[in-house]
């Protein structure tokens, strides 16, 4: 069963036919079915066209547009284009536009300005949301919504009135009683005990640091604000359309909302992924996002927007060389995506987007580009049995968003230098440098199916959630500044690792963050030296093996990794996890793949996937015989990969 009723692997883009004269589309849809799209997201932005006046509709243009669409065997993604509320509503109700920090109102002219807590956008969207299911309910072009775009996009927050009173309404169904908030937001300091919830404000611009908690719960608020706007167009979606099924397109990982939750509220994933080409390492980020996307829901999703090429708003937007953008379209399949799709399908001529890549360029038909939109097009459909089939991962990242708020909350820690998705990551790579397949997960989850736990960083650690993990049966790695605070951000009682201590069998005495530019050495049992930058600890062990101390410096002859039973403790950053880990996944019984750097194996059902996407041409020894579908060769002992090349093993 696929994430739509449209059979095999999902190819197209995002389809913007309001940009172009009518006889353009004719064009459009022609070229779609030569390149095997099978499917286009329309309408995201195009609220300002289809109500161009309060409750006056023009669904003219797009009834003929879906029925041109489906003429030619083209599905579609229909978005409820309450991306960006049209000028008309603006004016009306400026109190639609979102406030900074700094009490500025933003204006119009952009996109996705918009204040999530405001009801007049709430229930406008929720009226062009039912206007629209009601108009295409029975269009048999129609498989799939798409709400909003890219929520938490230049609209994270907003510190108007309204969404003042709706986080003052957010607080007291989350405390109850003043009492409680006061205790909860520590407001003895600093002299900030409220006497009134009308006194409570978000975290607005202030002379100094504003209270964590409160800019703590500010971060859950925001992310449920935005959830609520999205779950306010699913309900008239369900209720009109009950068949169909409803995503919004992540933002891959993402600060600020917590997918875990939102994820829950939708029927499958999609994500948008946009890896900058002129990063080596940006294929390992896309594919933690992408085992983020596969693991929210425990199944396949969509990778709904990436870029055939160049983007256009970094800095410097290097294009894509030549077979990446196939290369990275077969990435997000190998990790769990049941397509592969665009922003967008034709080029922009105007607007910010206009040097954005697109399958068909301004160059038209005769370019590079082009031809590599249809050759991805021709690998999908050899690939269709991909669809639906699942990854099954030995190894878990634990990813708890509250933990992540707290750990990055500004201006209150002891080093700004923590960074979850870079702590992540230096799991993450050596994992996947031996080809295991890594699954994140909230630490709350059932752990069972894992041999591997690790959490990089936990430093809003429950009692709930260290029970959870002391329950795991399996090898357990914590990282640093772990256990550190309860659910309201207060350090818990002894100090850390808080309710991890009996598990982990030590006391972090003193946090010891290194200045920039400062290595600190530590030396394992068998002699190996390591270096740790950016932080360490002075550990006390009570009941637990030092596997490392470290040498030299403030520290010296301290422990500086331990272990008590099947849980190992680092408290410091070694920049070489590998003797560790090895350990580790050795005591689990894992061994992994030895590859050459840069290749990425992932299994998919019973398919393997190998990809190059080093620089150099690759050869590696294959586990099996088989065919690869891309070529239909029949592959034994061993396979070579050039530059951005590909197999896709099936046994
Ligand atoms: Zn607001």
């Amino acid at each position: 069963m696929g994430l739509t009723r449209v059979p095999g692997l999902l190819y197209g883009g995002d389809y913007n036919p309001e940009q172009w004269p009518e006889q353009v589309w004719q064009q459009d849809v022609r070229l779609m079915a030569e390149a095997g799209v099978n499917i286009v997201t329309v309408a995201v932005f195009s609220w300002s066209r289809l109500e161009p006046a309060p409750g006056v509709y023009e669904f003219d243009w797009l009834d003929r547009i879906l029925d041109l669409l489906h003429g030619h065997g083209i599905a579609v993604d229909l978005a409820t284009a309450t991306a960006t509320p049209p000028p008309w509503l603006v004016r009306q109700h400026p109190e639609v536009q979102p406030v900074d920090a700094n009490g500025t109102r933003l204006e119009f002219g952009s996109r996705q300005g918009y204040c999530p807590s405001s009801p007049v956008f709430r229930d406008s969207t929720v009226r062009l949301a039912r206007a629209m299911a009601e108009r295409y309910r029975d269009h048999p072009a129609l498989v799939m919504w798409h709400v909003g775009n890219e929520y938490g996009d230049h609209t994270v927050e907003c510190f108007c009135e309204e969404s003042a009173r709706h986080f003052r309404r957010w607080l007291g169904d989350r405390y109850g009683t003043l009492d409680k908030l006061n205790a909860a937001w520590g407001t003895s300091c600093w002299g900030q005990h409220y006497t009134d919830w009308t006194q409570l404000s978000p975290p607005r611009k202030a002379p100094g640091p504003v209270n964590p908690t409160q800019v703590l719960d500010w971060r859950r608020f925001c992310s449920d604000a935005l959830l609520a706007c999205f779950e306010a167009e699913r309900e008239v979606l369900k209720e009109v359309t009950p068949d169909l099924p409803v995503t919004t397109n992540f933002m891959s990982i993402l600060h600020h909302l917590d997918y875990w939750k939102w994820a829950a509220a939708e029927d499958f994933v999609s994500d948008d992924a946009y890896p900058d080409p002129a990063d080596p390492a940006s294929y390992l980020k896309a594919a933690l996002s992408y085992d983020l996307m596969r693991s929210l829901k425990q199944q396949p999703w969509l990778l709904l927007e990436s870029a055939p090429g160049a983007v256009s708003w970094r800095e410097v937007n290097v294009p894509k060389e030549p077979g990446a953008m196939r290369l990275h379209g077969l990435q997000a399949l190998a990790h769990g995506s049941d397509g592969v799709m665009f922003f967008q399908w034709r080029q922009a001529r105007y607007g910010p987007e206009k040097f954005h890549s697109a399958m068909l360029p301004h160059g038209g038909t005769d370019t590079r580009q082009w031809r590599e939109t249809l050759a991805l097009g021709a690998d999908l459909r050899r690939l269709a049995e991909v669809a639906g089939t699942g990854t099954r991962a030995d190894v878990a990242l634990v990813l708890d968003w509250d933990s992540w708020w707290g750990l990055e909350a500004p201006e209150s820690l002891p080093s700004n230098r923590l960074r979850l998705h870079q702590l992540l990551l230096s799991w993450y790579a050596p994992l996947h440098a031996r080809g295991l397949a890594v699954d994140l997960t909230p630490p709350g989850r059932d752990l069972s199916a894992y041999r591997v736990v690790i959490a990089p960083n936990l430093y809003l650690c429950t009692a709930g959630q260290a029970a959870g993990l002391a329950a795991f049966p399996g090898q357990l790695v914590v990282g640093p500044f772990s256990g550190v605070v309860d659910a309201a951000d207060q350090v818990h009682d002894g100090g850390p690792p808080g309710p991890l201590r009996g598990q982990l069998g030590l006391r972090v005495e003193e946090f010891w963050p290194i200045p920039d530019g400062v290595d600190q050495q530590l030396v394992t049992g068998d002699g190996t030296v390591l270096t740790t930058r950016t932080w360490s600890e002075w550990l006390t062990v009570d009941d637990a093996e030092v596997l490392a101390r470290y040498r030299g410096g403030p520290l010296d002859g301290r422990p500086a990794v331990t272990r008590r039973g099947r849980a190992t403790y680092l408290g410091c950053l070694p920049e070489d996890l590998t003797p560790v880990l090895d350990e580790v996944l050795a005591a689990a019984g894992l061994t992994g793949t030895d590859l050459p750097p840069g290749v990425e194996l992932c299994r998919r059902g019973d398919l393997l996937f190998l990809l190059n996407h080093g620089t150099a041409p690759a050869t590696v020894q294959l586990p099996t015989t088989g065919t690869d579908l891309l070529t239909g060769r029949h592959l034994h002992g061993s396979v070579h990969l050039a530059p951005r090349d590909a197999v896709v093993l099936k046994p």
